[in-house]
């Protein structure tokens, strides 16, 4: 199974924001999407970072409510791992596990292409493991 798959079934769009708008703008747009992470892109849209509701908890409790008129760049994570269409699920788990985040932006050639979250492989992996046990089903129906 490859993250192209999860992007093919989930869409391709991702929610972003540009670097020089204020966390409050991003805290609005996580809320009003109903998502856990946003992308901040440049106007030529490349990816420079990616901010997340860990991030706004972290700035709340060093800060308090002052710091969410700062730029979302001085808060945001600016070494973004992403992966490509073509990469498995299981090396997509291994990346969330490892670096300790819930979120992976999709690039090919340098373009934001999608996003997967950690609830998106878990949705990916129950359905597969119900497409197995309902194989497994019919075949000892049929044995
Ligand atoms: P998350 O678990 O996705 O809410 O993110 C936890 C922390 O990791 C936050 O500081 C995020 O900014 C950061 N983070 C989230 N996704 C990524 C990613 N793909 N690459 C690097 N850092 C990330």
């Amino acid at each position: 199974m490859t993250v192209g798959r999860i992007l093919a079934t989930k869409g391709h769009d991702v929610v972003t924001i540009e670097p020089q708008r204020s966390v409050a703008d991003g805290a609005a747009l996580l809320a009003r999407k109903g998502i856990g992470a946003i992308v901040v892109t440049d106007p030529e849209g490349r990816v420079r970072g990616i901010f997340s509701e860990r991030d706004l908890v972290r700035l709340l409790a060093a800060k308090g409510a002052v710091a969410l008129q700062e730029p979302i760049s001085d808060w945001m994570t600016q070494d973004v791992v992403t992966t490509c269409a073509r990469a498995s699920v299981h090396s997509l788990m291994e990346q969330m596990t490892t670096g300790r985040f819930r979120h992976l932006p999709v690039l090919e050639d340098d373009k934001l292409v999608g996003i997967v979250s950690i609830g998106d492989v878990v949705k990916q992996r129950l359905a597969e493991m119900e497409q197995e046990q309902q194989a497994l089903r019919e075949y000892i129906a049929t044995a």
